[in-house]
C-alpha cells in the first residue's frame, strides 16, 4: 500500500528529476500578501514570480502546500462536510513553470505522472478544457492519446482562471477520476463536472497566458506560465483534490491526511493519501 507521505514525496521528486526545484510549504498565515487572511493555494507564494514582479534562480519549482478553506468569496466552503472533495485544512502538491515550459509539457507531465508513476487506468479517466482551447484539446489527442470523446468543454465558470478583474488569466485543463457509477447521483445527466462525488477532480493546469485590462481586453502575455494544481485567492479552489480522494473505499488507510473536517466517507480528498492501486 502506498502511503500519503510517500506519494507526497514522489510527486515532487517526479517534478524535481524533470528540473523543478522542490520549494518548502510557506506559512499558513501569508507573512507579506494583504489580501489573503490564510493561504490558500499552492500558488500563493508564487504570486509575484507570475506577476514578473520578482525574480528567483529557478523557472520551475513544486511544493506541497498547507492550505486552509476559511472563508471569503468562492472558495466552496459550504460544500465542507457534505462532499468528498471539499475539506478546510488540507495540502496541495503542485508544479509551476514561470515563463519556462508551457501547455505541452505540463499535460505530458501530469498524464505521466497518473499513468506512469502511479499507474492509475486510463480508463478512469477524463480530462475538460476550456471552450474555445483547442490547443490544449489536440494535445491531449495528439499527444497523450486521449479520445475525443473523453475529452469535455466547459466555460469561464469551470475551466477559466483569473487572479483577479484585471491582471494574469487564463484557460485551464483538468483531469477527473471516475469513482463509477454505483457512487453517482443516479441522474440521467450525471457525467464529468456534475456535483455528485462520482467524477472526481484530482488535477488542475492552469495556463496562464493573457493579461487581462480593465476593459476585459485579452492581451498575450510574453511569457506565459503555469500553475498546476491551483488556485487563486479569487477563484474556486476546487481544483485541488489530490490523490487521496481516489482512496474513497479505503477511507482507513487515509493515514497522511491533513483535513481537520470529517467527510462522509471519512476521507480527506484534498490532502495528500494512499490511492487505490
Ligand atoms: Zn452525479
Amino acid at each position: 500500500m502506498i502511503t500519503g507521505n510517500e506519494i507526497r514525496t514522489r510527486f515532487l521528486k517526479f517534478f524535481e528529476q524533470r528540473g523543478h526545484t522542490i520549494v518548502s510549504s510557506s506559512s499558513l498565515v501569508p507573512h507579506n500578501d494583504p489580501t489573503l487572511l490564510f493561504t490558500n493555494a499552492g500558488m500563493n507564494q508564487f504570486k509575484d514570480l507570475f506577476l514578473g514582479k520578482e525574480k528567483r534562480d529557478y523557472t520551475r519549482a513544486t511544493s506541497s502546500q498547507k492550505c486552509v478553506r476559511a472563508g471569503g468569496k468562492h472558495n466552496d466552503l459550504e460544500n465542507v462536510g457534505r462532499t468528498a472533495r471539499h475539506h478546510t485544512f488540507f495540502e496541495m502538491l503542485g508544479n509551476f513553470s514561470f515563463g519556462d515550459y508551457f501547455k505541452k509539457e505540463a499535460i505530458a507531465y501530469a498524464w505521466e505522472f497518473l499513468t506512469e508513476e502511479m499507474g492509475l487506468d486510463k480508463n478512469h479517466l477524463y480530462v475538460t478544457v476550456y471552450t474555445d482551447d483547442d490547443e490544449a484539446a489536440d494535445i491531449w489527442h495528439d499527444q497523450e492519446g486521449v479520445p475525443r470523446e473523453r475529452i469535455f468543454r466547459f466555460g469561464e465558470k469551470d475551466n477559466f482562471w483569473s487572479m483577479g478583474d484585471t491582471g494574469p488569466c487564463g484557460p485551464c485543463t483538468e483531469i477527473f477520476w471516475d469513482n463509477g457509477p454505483e457512487v453517482g447521483c443516479d441522474s440521467p445527466d450525471c457525467n464529468v463536472g456534475c456535483d455528485c462525488d462520482r467524477y472526481m477532480e484530482i488535477w488542475n493546469n492552469v495556463f496562464m497566458q493573457f493579461d487581462r485590462s480593465a476593459d476585459g481586453t485579452l492581451t498575450p502575455l510574453p511569457k506565459p506560465s503555469v500553475d498546476t494544481r491551483g488556485s487563486s485567492p479569487t477563484t474556486t479552489p476546487t481544483c485541488c483534490a489530490p490523490l487521496s480522494l481516489l482512496s474513497k473505499r479505503s477511507a482507513a488507510r487515509s493515514t497522511a491526511t491533513t483535513s481537520t473536517t470529517a467527510s462522509p466517507c471519512g476521507l480527506s480528498p484534498t490532502t495528500v493519501g494512499p490511492p487505490p492501486f
